[in-house]
């Protein structure tokens, strides 16, 4: 039994062979084949160093994202500082008139 995030509780059964056979009486899934969040706090309950494992993906995937991002960001700079003057302007007039490419 899982609560959820009024005062109700739900009846939740997770299959870990089958996850679509999964079973939660919520109205987002109940009837349906759809993974649940009361599903998910109920597997991370049940399995904390899965949770645990989980939020460091998550973590270490944001540092990367931030990184790509950032290096995304140094190579843009690098290219508009080595565009000639009549270039910029060209690049934005075709942005403002035309949008993004
Ligand atoms: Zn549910």
């Amino acid at each position: 039994m899982v609560r959820g995030s009024g005062q109700k509780h739900y009846d939740v059964f997770i299959n870990l062979e089958h996850p679509c056979k999964s079973k939660c009486n919520c109205p987002h899934s109940d009837g349906k084949r759809i993974i649940c969040k009361h599903m998910i706090a109920l597997y991370f309950a049940a399995y904390p160093n899965e949770a645990k494992k989980y939020y460091e993906d998550v973590v270490k995937y944001q540092k990367e994202e931030e990184q790509r991002q950032e290096e995304l960001e140094y190579e843009v700079i690098y290219y508009v500082h080595k565009l000639k003057k009549s270039e910029l302007e060209q690049l934005l007039l075709q942005v403002l008139f035309d949008g993004p490419v």
